[in-house]
């Protein structure tokens, strides 16, 4: 390939992408390889013709994704933008392919009348990272609505999948090896819509008051420890407005690490062992990182 885009059968594939331009958090070197599929069949084909020994990572928003400053050795596929298919599917569900938004899943949800996809309307990422990650907020959970999901894997094959078949808990879903999600089926109670807009509201108001959503982040970088909260552990250390680099822990939720500007991958993978070792030192609790680490160093 001589030019940096080249067309593939409708998708786009870029070499050495700078992932700074795909993750919240707005740093990361470049992927070898970036492609965006025009579809599943063509994201099918795309895998079948890779080459087997190329390490795939699949991404919706990177809103829950560090890429050291070395980049990714592999290739890099993203979904937001190209599945993005969300249907109706009997009354009170939904089929949504794995590159829509969570925003737009909740507000469809909502404006049919239906209830308990509404925590997802705060959460910046796709259905495909929801559910690999089982994404919640204020008590809902991803997983507690899907009836199905379709899956794809490394020879381009597709498969429905019964919600049986993964291991599921929070922040944790553990499916067959080597298969990416590439649509889910939920289905919701039925509600008011005005009701479940106003719970919208009101649940992006309570973001917007105790979270720096101004500033890149990737929300929460620690996942909770059993019965504590990673937030209050990191404050009770003193470990609020910490920075290294352009990176900082936010003075507003201290399980925020926010990019002021000029951070880099490094910056941030710096302050949260930093951050680790404090609270360890201070508690005895190891906090385990929620966000996904990848990628080379510089
Ligand atoms: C301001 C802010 C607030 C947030 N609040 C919350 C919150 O309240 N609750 C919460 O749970 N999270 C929250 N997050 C984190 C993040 O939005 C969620 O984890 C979200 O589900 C990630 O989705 P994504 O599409 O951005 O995934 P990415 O960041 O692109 O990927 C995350 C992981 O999922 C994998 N993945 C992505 N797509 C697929 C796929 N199709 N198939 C298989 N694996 C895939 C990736 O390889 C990676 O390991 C917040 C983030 C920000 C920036």
């Amino acid at each position: 390939m001589t030019a940096a885009e080249a067309d593939m059968g409708g998708g786009v594939l870029r070499e050495h992408e700078p992932m700074a331009r795909h993750t919240s958090w707005r740093v990361g070197g470049p992927a070898r390889l970036f492609y965006r599929p025009a579809g599943v069949d063509d994201l099918a084909a795309f895998l079948a013709g890779l080459d087997p020994d190329l390490p795939v990572l699949m991404v919706g928003l990177g809103s829950n994704l560090l890429v050291r400053d070395g980049g990714f050795p592999g290739v890099v596929i993203a979904l937001q933008g190209a599945l993005d298919r969300l249907v109706r599917v009997g009354p009170e569900g939904f089929e949504a392919e794995a590159g829509v938004t969570c925003a737009r899943l909740a507000r469809a949800a909502a404006r049919a009348g239906l209830t308990g996809a509404e925590f997802l309307a705060g959460i910046p990422g796709t259905v495909g990272g929801a559910l690999a990650m089982n994404a919640g907020a204020f008590g809902g959970e991803t997983w507690a609505a899907v009836t199905a999901v379709q899956t794809i894997d490394r020879r381009g094959v597709l498969r429905w999948r019964d919600p049986s078949d993964f291991e599921v808990g929070y922040r944790r879903v553990v499916g067959p090896p080597g298969e990416w999600f590439v649509a889910g089926r939920f289905r919701y109670a039925p509600g008011d819509p005005a009701a479940a807009q106003a719970r919208i509201r009101a649940l992006l108001a309570r973001r917007g008051a105790t979270q720096p959503t101004r500033q890149p982040s990737c929300g929460s970088v620690f996942r909770n420890p059993p019965g504590d909260h990673a937030a209050r552990l990191i404050e009770a250390a003193g470990l609020k407005g910490t920075c290294i680099g352009g990176a900082c822990v936010s003075d507003r939720h201290a399980n925020f690490i926010v990019n002021t500007g000029a951070a880099t991958a490094t910056d941030i993978e710096r302050l949260i062992r930093h951050v680790q070792a404090q609270v360890e030192a201070a508690f005895g609790v190891r906090l385990e990182p929620e966000v996904r680490i990848v990628g080379v160093p510089s």
